[in-house]
């Protein structure tokens, strides 16, 4: 951290000079779609952001092969590429790129106030305005086969990847209602879907249940869970056991969505932003604004319903958009 000095004169105004900290209009945290959308419209309108990418530079997509479903990419891209791209776009107007992961934040309550950012390693910065588009990271079993086949025919969003498995037989494994949405646009796809719930009900809404056992194709299996994913380099199968009565059996599957919720990234961010119980953050409506002055969010950190690279994209401008008013808005 940088130098400064404590002045403790008043209990209740202890308050710290810093003599060289470096001041930033505009300090994006995270560098996915949302992360660098924003750092593109930040800079384009004079900003000068700053990203700090996170450990997972790119986010995300960068666990992707091949993504399809964003516009202007006929022939699609594979995600680490995309990110490349985006990032090199936002560079060409004046971001500058830090691989960085940013530990700690201190949010000024008033408007106008300054905030501060603690970088691993020791480092500190203070923002003008923070955009927030941490993300979300999809939770996985936790099996050495499902992690060892990510890419090799496992992966977190049926949507991203489902395309891939056209006409051939996959497996979706939970019971919220992203598993049940999951599992009946699969079906729509694919030759047979297997869906693995691990009790004896469904958490997914009524309705959303109603879809899957009105779906042909969807074989809906109670009390299941996976034990092990077989095949080397790509998916061949599952080994599926019955938590009831210990049965175990094999089925064939060249796919396996894994739909068991996800982790909002907002840790740092505990007891200073509001969050719903799940730990999204809370955006104002039809704006990214959260509950602090010059704070704004993007992308999956503040979004559970859609999660798609381009409604991150899409708020990530937002942000851009939100900052450089507020920005204007206290000259
Ligand atoms: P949820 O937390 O609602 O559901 C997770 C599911 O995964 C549960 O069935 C849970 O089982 C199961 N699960 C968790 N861990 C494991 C494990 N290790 N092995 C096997 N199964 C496991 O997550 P969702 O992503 O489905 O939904 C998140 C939120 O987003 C919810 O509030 C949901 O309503 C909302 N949403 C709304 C949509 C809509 O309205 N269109 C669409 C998608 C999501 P168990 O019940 O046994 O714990």
């Amino acid at each position: 951290m940088k130098k400064g000095i404590e002045l403790k004169g008043n209990p209740l105004h202890l308050f710290k000079i810093n003599f060289d900290m470096e001041r930033i209009k505009t300090v994006i945290v995270g560098s996915g779609p949302a992360g660098y959308t924003a750092a593109i419209y930040a800079a384009r309108a004079d900003l000068k952001p700053v990203v700090y990418t996170g450990m997972e530079p790119g986010g995300q997509l960068t666990t992707t092969t091949e993504v399809d479903n964003f516009p202007g990419y006929p022939e699609g891209v594979d995600g680490p590429s995309m990110m490349v791209q985006l990032q090199q776009q936002a560079e060409r107007f004046g971001t500058e790129v830090r691989i960085a992961h940013v530990e700690k934040v201190d949010l000024a309550k008033e408007k106008g106030g300054i905030h501060t950012l603690y970088i691993q390693g020791g480092d500190a910065v203070e923002a003008e305005t923070i955009i927030i588009s941490t993300g979300a990271t999809a939770k996985y079993l936790g099996l050495p086969s499902e992690q060892k086949l990510r890419g090799g025919g496992v992966s977190a969003c049926a949507v991203c990847d489902g395309f891939f498995y056209k006409g051939q037989d996959v497996a979706i494994v939970g019971g919220g209602d992203t598993a049940a949405e999951e599992a009946t646009y699969l079906a729509n796809i694919c030759n047979k879907v297997t869906m693995l719930v691990r009790k004896g009900e469904m958490r997914a809404s009524k309705a959303m249940q109603h879809r899957v056992t009105n779906t042909p194709n969807i074989d809906l299996r109670y009390f299941s869970e996976v034990d092990e994913v077989l095949g080397d380099a790509v998916v061949e199968g599952l080994r599926i056991r019955n938590n009831q009565n210990n049965t175990v059996e094999e089925i064939s599957i060249t796919g396996l969505f894994i739909a068991i919720g996800h982790k909002p990234n907002t840790d740092i961010f505990k007891g200073q932003l509001e969050m719903d119980e799940a730990g999204y953050l809370i955006t104002k409506s039809k704006s990214t604004h959260t509950n602090l002055p010059g704070v704004f969010a993007s992308g999956d950190v503040q979004d559970k319903e859609y999660r798609q690279a381009i409604t991150a994209a899409g708020t990530g401008c937002m942000a851009a958009l939100d900052a450089e008013r507020y920005l204007q808005s206290l000259a």
